[in-house]
């Protein structure tokens, strides 16, 4: 707003005498404002030096880069100082998260480039695909030595496992069970098996079927796409000698992503309907939109930002690879018989609306929402926020 501000025009002597002083006034005013500019940046300029002495220490003794519980206390000590100064503690807060995005990404870039195990040799099973293409930089970067083992090079895999520290399996979700039986056989005794695969009680079951020495199941939840793994959630699910797989682990952590460690059992249940149900039901969506010849465009004209995000999370979807929804929501007889409880319980709610009985809505509505808790509290802070930002931007 300082910037903004044209000097008026004045006829009479005093007047022009006003205005001149105004405007010397606030040339000082704005010399003092770029004085203290300028302090801002030199201030992140030293909080960033201090931050690469940081690194250096986390890179010394392979420590993660995401503390939560040290953001969280630096975020509520900077909010009540910025109470204390009479400036909207959301704001600072706003400001803070960035800064510590910025110092994390910078802090992963950093220690992208540390191997816990640098030296070691790695198999990437599938690794022509894209999540092997994806992960083969990240090791290589990380001063591994990498081979891959894809569908034509089975009459070499003897040669290939030779001497390996770890195999990582990332082929299609209905190949994975019989490519973990046939690697089995070819690995070392001490050789880590891993998959990626998003489903993992399974796949997991087959590779602790098939090698007797450490086994670990990870599903990373993000796509080949993703530019960091800073804050992005690896689940871990243990199969046999955890110890002897932690070093791959760790790696993970050095790379800025979030260990989640449940039982393969509980990761299906949870994605079932964190992935099935949702990408179902966005499909669902976008297909009905099409059947209707919904003029998309045309709708947005009227939108409100809510709508706009909601649209954008469902286009989005279809800006990807079908294939890699197709496995997910075909993956299991158990979430067949998820999705067709949905659609019952959708019928059911189209039965009560032909009933005419706006009553039953509205008690159903509250029990949902008492259900919710509060979480709801929450969701609407956080997508208020995420409105916010689409306001800015669009
Ligand atoms: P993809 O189709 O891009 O790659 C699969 C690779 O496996 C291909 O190179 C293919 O040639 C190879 N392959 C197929 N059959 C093989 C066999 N018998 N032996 C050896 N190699 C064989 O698939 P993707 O998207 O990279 O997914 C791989 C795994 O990663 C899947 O289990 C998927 O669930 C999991 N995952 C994918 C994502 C994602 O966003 N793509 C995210 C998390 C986890």
């Amino acid at each position: 707003m300082e910037n903004n501000d044209t000097k008026q025009p004045n006829s009479t002597p005093t007047g022009s005498r006003v205005s001149d002083n105004v405007e010397q006034e606030l040339e000082i005013l704005r010399r003092q404002l770029d004085n203290i500019d300028r302090e801002i940046v030199s201030l992140l300029g030293k909080r960033q030096a201090e931050v690469e002495r940081v690194v250096s220490l986390k890179k010394a003794h392979n420590l993660p880069v995401y503390h939560p519980a040290r953001e969280e206390d630096l975020l509520s000590q900077r909010r009540i100082q910025g109470a204390e100064a009479e400036l909207d503690p959301d704001y600072i807060e706003d400001l803070y998260r960035r800064i510590l995005r910025q110092s994390r990404v910078e802090q992963t870039a950093r220690l992208a480039q540390k191997g816990v195990r640098a030296g070691a040799t790695v198999l990437l099973v599938g690794g022509l695909g894209s999540m092997g293409q994806y992960f083969h930089n990240w090791f290589a970067d990380a001063g591994y030595n990498i081979r891959i083992l894809d569908r034509h090079d089975w009459p070499n895999a003897d040669k290939l496992c030779e001497g390996i520290e770890l195999a990582i399996i990332s082929v299609p979700i209905e190949v994975t069970n019989a490519v973990a039986d046939r690697l089995g056989p070819h690995l070392p005794a001490n050789c880590v098996l891993a998959d990626i695969t998003s489903i993992k009680e399974s796949p997991l079951n087959a590779m602790l079927g098939s090698h007797e020495g450490p086994v670990v199941g990870l599903h990373p939840l993000f796509g080949p796409t993703t530019s960091t793994m800073d804050k992005q959630i690896v689940v871990v699910t243990p199969g046999r000698n955890l110890p002897a797989c932690k070093w791959l682990i760790d790696q993970f952590s050095v790379w800025g992503s979030i260990i989640l460690q449940v039982s393969a059992k509980e990761h299906d249940e949870v994605m079932s309907i964190v992935q099935t149900l949702r990408h179902f039901a966005t499909f669902a969506f976008g297909q009905f939109l099409r059947r209707r010849h919904v003029d998309l465009s045309r709708t947005l004209e009227f939108s409100s930002p809510i709508y706009r995000l909601e649209l954008g999370m469902v286009g989005r979807l279809f800006a990807q690879d079908p294939s890699l929804y197709s496995e997910i929501i075909f993956a299991s007889p158990e979430r067949l018989t998820l999705l067709k409880d949905f659609l019952t319980s959708l019928s059911e709610n189209l039965a009560m609306i032909e009933t005419g009985d706006k009553d039953v809505f509205s008690s159903e509505f509250r029990k949902i929402a008492d259900w919710f808790g509060p979480f709801s509290e929450q969701a609407m802070r956080e997508s208020s926020y995420l409105i916010d930002k689409l306001i800015e931007r669009f």
